[in-house]
């Protein structure tokens, strides 16, 4: 991912570098083309324009640093510019009273069910934490048993499945259990649907009333391109999303979408899903993708 939009600016930069003095005209051009590159990568038309004004407004009237030339300066500009609109590396958030609650939401297929175990194994390699995975899809085919078998994978909890229960009863169930035999996280992986629709939403709404959960993930996968502002923007209105997670990085992806989900929600991306396997989980480093996507 980040490669097409990094191989678009490659070559501007590599120009504009080079250069010893720039003129208007080169900055313009360069940000002509930035902006072409970020289209490119499916980053939204509105991103990218807030994002090419605030390099503007900071490339003007900036004094020239001795050591660096104009060029580089302005690839500096634009490479703090890109930290910021990317955000913070942000873990995930536990500081409530065990058992915490993680809610994860978005549209089938994102690969919300994988990144569920994905999280439960960081968890519990890494922080030593006891963790409860329990599916809330009671639509979907074999969606609770697809689960219970990733946390076996993964050598976790998983809530008993019974037949014929309601979302919000099982997310309950799921936290009583949490709380009697002392887990520290419980991950609750919600139903999607192709499309964001009135009845997700409300059903989403109600288990979030009924657990009030630490964390509300939302999955989205890489390749959604420009549709991933208004996915962002609908879940973040009605849900209320405290991070994101990007799955299949490891595909084609333009690497659009992150700087779009973040710029419009203002909400960290936590995580990156870059494979099938359940250790394909990685930290989402703003710096890192913007050097990568700098080159
Ligand atoms: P859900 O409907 O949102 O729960 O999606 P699933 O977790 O069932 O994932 C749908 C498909 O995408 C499965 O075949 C997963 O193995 C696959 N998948 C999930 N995350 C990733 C990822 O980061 N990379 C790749 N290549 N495949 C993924």
């Amino acid at each position: 991912m980040f490669e097409s939009l990094s191989s678009r600016l490659g070559d501007v930069f590599e120009r504009l570098k080079r250069r010893g003095a720039l003129s208007e005209t080169d900055v313009s051009e360069a940000l002509r083309e930035v902006r072409v590159a970020l289209l490119e990568a499916d980053v939204a038309l509105p991103v990218v324009k807030d994002f090419i004004a605030s390099v503007k407004e900071r490339a003007v009237g900036q004094d020239v640093v001795r050591s660096i030339t104009p060029g580089q300066m302005v690839v500096k500009i634009v490479h703090d510019c890109l930290v910021e609109t990317l955000g913070t590396a942000e873990d995930i958030n536990l500081a409530a009273a065990a058992p915490v609650p993680v809610l994860m939401v978005g549209l089938q297929g994102s690969g919300k069910t994988t990144t569920s175990a994905k999280i439960a194994l960081r968890l519990k390699t890494l922080d030593k934490k006891k963790v409860l995975l329990a599916s809330l899809d009671i639509y979907r085919p074999a969606a609770q048993q697809q689960l219970e078998i990733l946390a076996r994978q993964a050598d976790v909890g998983s809530l008993p499945i019974l037949m014929g229960e309601k979302p919000v009863a099982i997310a309950r169930r799921a936290m009583e259990m949490g709380r009697r035999e002392g887990y520290d996280v419980v991950i609750l992986d919600t139903a999607g649907r192709l499309h964001i629709d009135e009845a997700l939403m409300a059903e989403v709404a109600e288990v979030r009333d009924a657990v009030t959960p630490t964390e509300t993930l939302l999955v989205v996968d890489a390749m959604t391109g420009q549709d991933a502002v208004n996915l962002a923007r609908e879940f973040n209105e009605k849900i209320g999303v405290t991070g994101m997670v990007l799955t299949r990085v490891d595909g084609d992806a333009r690497g659009g979408a992150a700087l779009s989900m973040r710029a419009v929600t203002g909400r960290p991306i936590k995580f990156l899903g870059a494979g099938e396997k359940l250790d394909a989980l990685e930290v989402f480093h703003p710096d890192r993708v913007a050097g990568r996507i700098l080159g």
